[in-house]
């Protein structure tokens, strides 16, 4: 027997008794950096450091224990859908899956799928700690508020681009406090709902949010996503620390404990976009909101912390091929022209495009710290997306060796350009499947430590809570199908007469009727459909395999 093989066989168990065995504590705080790597905490460090010579660490430097494998249900790299949801759930899901269970895909799958549950909604976390104990629940980041992370704990969908059929789940799952982005994506339907049932809803209203007494409340800033933090308008919109304090200020008033989960959303935006600015100084405002979250933490007594990206983006690297004898640089020639950039590239591509290209070099200068050079100055004006280019669009440079050069994005001229100037490097647009960093804090001192995968993410926070084992029979409980449910009774699915509507169950027995529409928690009952039953979860329906998902207990209202 290898050494390495029995030092496994000797240390795996034990890893696992302790992630299962841990004190219980009342509340958890997760936070997620969306699409970090180490690498960008690094130089996200580095950056803080050197502006601020007395701060050499980051908020999470004492918690750093582990990391976290972290894959779909059949492939290795991971998208945002289906991470966040294991660790919600506890089941490895598929590409764009929000707490839905995989079909199986027997060859490919990494863990065994059950194919019997294909499709079903997931309980999560969340979704237990609101339902067995009745604890406050809170979701806060700065994407539009039915993107993956956020809807991973508190909604279910196979696609999670459907956010028709998201948004009102998330309304209709009485959150405590929802703070982030997405004006314009709230339905009004669900926002009846909030406020009939004693929400407070603010839009761009930093005023009202700070001013609000109360507990159960909808913040919502920007049509859609929040900005970048370097771009922010601090009078009109908040930062993710205080995003985070006021939803810690309002879920722990509840005796019964709460669950927050706080994404930093655009780090992993950025990464896309391979901004190493962008990627920075959103982690640094995350790593702000850990810092309030983990003091709130050491106070309080009773309060778990986790700290664990979803998965990595874009390989960027601290040194790049591009930097002859790099290792020698210093720390002035690494990041003194970093240092100075003052706008992420959408910042930059906003500002050129509405300004006269006379100002070029003066918004170079102001907010990046340097000019462009004559090459640089033709491939600016060159490029198909600057509205204000000397040169018509028509003219602009042509052939299909220029068209690479020239026909991207403005910002993604503008990313490569910045990135130019400094020794990173960028290896991918999108994700990778290296394994992620994990920080924690517990009061006793029971954190998860080594490497670990996401299901033991979920094992250790269902620990936390006392619901070890218990997910499953839940979501059955709470996600039975129809077919199950009324078994014996009269049920017909009734189409939509709207284009792209979902369909209504209509449940009939001698004496009453149940109408079902999907994605709220509310059945209307009664003679005429005049009552309202509410539930304590959202009835889910499939259109894959045409089934409703709903308490397995339904049929007792009939
Ligand atoms: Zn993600």
């Amino acid at each position: 027997m290898s050494f390495l093989l029995l030092l496994a066989i000797l240390i795996g168990p034990l890893k696992a008794a302790d992630i299962e065995n841990v004190k219980p504590v009342k509340n958890i705080i997760l936070l997620i950096p969306d699409g970090t790597s180490l690498s960008t905490v690094s130089i996200a460090r580095w950056l803080q450091w050197y502006n601020n010579p007395d701060m050499p660490n980051l908020a999470i430097d004492p918690y750093m224990c582990g990391t976290v494998r972290t894959f779909s249900s059949n492939a290795p790299i991971g998208d945002s859908a289906p991470t966040t949801s294991c660790y919600m759930t506890g089941i490895p899901s598929i590409a764009g899956y929000v707490s839905t269970h995989p079909v199986q895909d027997a060859a490919n799958d990494i863990l065994p799928i059950d194919s019997t549950r294909a499709y079903q909604p997931l309980v999560t976390v969340l979704e237990a700690a609101k339902m067995k104990y009745g604890k406050s629940t809170g979701l806060v980041f700065t994407c539009e508020f039915p993107h993956a992370t956020p809807a991973d704990c508190s909604a279910h969908s196979y696609n999670r681009g459907k956010y028709e059929w998201i948004a009102p789940q998330m309304a209709h799952n009485d959150l405590t406090v929802v703070i982030g982005g997405g004006t314009s994506l709230l339905p009004a339907e669900s926002e009846s709902y909030l406020r009939n049932n004693g929400y407070s809803v603010f839009k761009d209203n930093l005023k009202g949010m700070r001013e609000f007494k109360g507990e159960k409340m909808w913040s919502l800033f920007s049509e859609k996503e929040m900005p970048y933090d370097i771009e922010r308008d601090t009078t009109a919109t908040p930062s993710l620390e205080e995003m985070t304090r006021t939803a810690i200020s309002k879920l722990s008033q509840n005796e019964k404990g709460f669950f927050l989960m706080v994404e930093g959303s655009k780090i992993d935006w950025a990464a896309h976009a391979n901004d190493p600015m962008g990627m920075a100084s959103d982690y640094l405002a995350f790593d702000r909101a850990c810092g309030a979250a983990l003091e709130f933490a050491k106070a309080n007594g009773e309060t778990a912390v986790i700290i664990v990206p979803d998965h990595g983006n874009s390989g960027i690297s601290l040194g790049s091929s591009r930097c002859s004898n790099y290792s020698k640089l210093t720390k002035d020639q690494l990041f003194g022209q970093f240092a100075q950039y003052k706008l992420t590239s959408e910042g930059f591509q906003a500002m050129l495009n509405s300004r006269p290209a006379s100002e070029v070099q003066n918004i170079f200068r102001t907010y990046a710290g340097f000019e462009l050079n004559d090459d640089e100055l033709k491939m600016l004006y060159n490029n198909k997306g600057y509205k204000n280019s000397p040169i018509p669009l028509e003219e602009r440079a042509k052939g299909p060796e220029l068209e690479s050069l020239y026909s991207g994005s403005l910002s993604g001229f503008i990313a490569k350009l910045l990135t130019s100037k400094t020794c990173f490097g960028f290896t991918t647009g999108g994700h990778t499947g290296e394994e992620v960093f994990l920080a924690a804090y517990h009061p006793e001192g029971d954190v998860p430590m080594g490497v670990l995968t996401n299901v033991d993410l979920n094992h250790y926070m269902c620990a936390l809570f006392e619901i070890k084992g218990e997910l499953d029979e839940m979501s059955n409980q709470t996600f039975a199908k129809h077919t199950d449910v009324f078994k014996g009774y009269k049920y017909e699915i009734v189409p939509s007469t709207e284009k792209n509507g979902t369909p209504t169950l209509v449940v009939k027995s001698k004496k009453k009727q149940l109408t079902i529409k999907p994605f709220t928690n509310l059945i209307q009952t009664g003679k005429k459909g005049t009552e309202t039953i509410k539930l304590n979860s959202v009835v889910v329906y499939v259109d894959k395999n045409n089934t409703f998902y709903l308490p397995s207990d339904l049929a007792k209202h009939l």
